[in-house]
């Protein structure tokens, strides 16, 4: 089978491999779609160093069973699957007391961008009622965000919110506040298709940051007072920041961006302790897959995935990424 192999900074090569060895309640998917995400370009561009090519990258995908092992279902050969990719083994401490995002044994690591992928059995997810297997791809971003969001736990019914940055993780924050109770939400991005597409995802007011600032918005909305969540889907510690500023007393900065390694917080800690605002987040996808697989038939996904491509086109299609070119691009290894 062919694979697309990472092989350091921007290089790839594609290679043809032998087929994965079954394992007892291991089973063989077909990939159908496998997103490329914000965290390949970093990869790419260095910002993970503890990953170690050469490695086949891709963990956002869905396809079909066609191979089982040994204590898998037989009726489980043709199910349209979404995949986790970091399943954990649900029973170490840290699975059992966090998430499965933290497990302390090796857990075993997916890989979308090939033809066909080894997966647990229980990381391999029945799609829900009229969802595609190409949105389906998009159940981990989006359980990444909804990890953020939940994490805030139960809000007031009706709570203004802003979310600055509207990539695909932005995009999935705006949905899930809305589905999770928010009255107002506030998208504020610069490119305006994805501002528009923030609309599309539930956002009420959108904001162009070239035309006003984000606190004039905030100010103007809730008359000064802030927004009860402030989310960051963006990765830059000054937009943490200010989303802490445009807490209104007692609310919550969310961190759903990644900020780079060693970033300090530039933050005024006595107007953040005198205001009493907490800041919350969540690292990946925790234990927020399955659900965000069945919220997603809940969301307007129209028009999100700009392109499909062959595993050849990979190298390109991440630098398209990487330059903030659409929301997200699909490899269709078996197209
Ligand atoms: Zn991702
Ligand atoms: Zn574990």
């Amino acid at each position: 089978m062919k694979v697309a192999t990472w092989r350091g900074e921007a290089e790839f090569t594609i290679d043809e491999v032998p087929m994965p060895e079954l394992e007892p309640g291991l089973a063989i998917v077909k990939v159908d779609s496998a997103g490329v995400c914000g965290t390949d370009v970093h990869v790419t561009q260095g910002l993970f160093t503890e990953w170690d090519p050469p490695m086949v990258l891709g963990h956002e995908f869905s396809g079909v069973i066609v191979e089982i092992g040994e204590g898998v279902p037989r009726g489980r050969i043709g199910e349209e699957v979404a995949c986790l990719p970091q399943p954990g083994c649900g029973e170490c401490g840290a699975c059992r007391a966090w998430t499965i995002g933290h497990c302390e044994r090796l857990p075993r690591r997916a890989e979308g961008f090939a033809e066909y992928a080894l997966v647990d059995q229980n990381a391999a997810y029945p799609l829900p009622e009229g969802l595609d297997l190409e949105t389906a791809a998009m159940a981990e971003p989006a359980g990444c965000a909804l990890s953020c969001v939940d994490s805030l736990g139960r809000q007031e019914e009706g709570f203004d919110a802003l979310v600055i940055g509207a990539g695909m993780l932005g995009l999935f924050t705006v949905a899930f506040l809305k589905l999770r109770g928010a009255g107002r939400v506030i998208a504020s991005e610069p490119n305006p298709i994805r501002r528009e597409m923030a609309r599309q995802f539930g956002a009420d007011i959108v904001h162009d940051p070239s035309e006003s600032t984000v606190d004039e918005i905030v100010d103007e909305l809730t008359s000064g007072t802030g927004v009860q969540v402030a989310a960051e889907a963006v990765g830059k510690p000054e937009l943490v920041a200010k989303c802490i500023e445009l807490a209104r007393p007692r609310g919550h900065a969310l961190m759903v961006g990644v900020s780079p390694r060693r970033s300090p917080l530039p933050v005024d800690l006595f107007e953040m302790h005198f205001r009493e605002v907490s800041v919350r987040g969540a690292m990946g996808v925790g234990n927020s897959f399955s659900p965000a697989l069945n919220l997603l038939p809940q969301i307007d996904m129209d028009g999100v995935v700009g392109g499909r491509y062959p595993l050849e086109e990979i190298a390109a299609v991440i630098e398209m990424s990487a330059k903030g070119q659409g929301v997200k691009f699909m490899m269709a290894p078996n197209d």
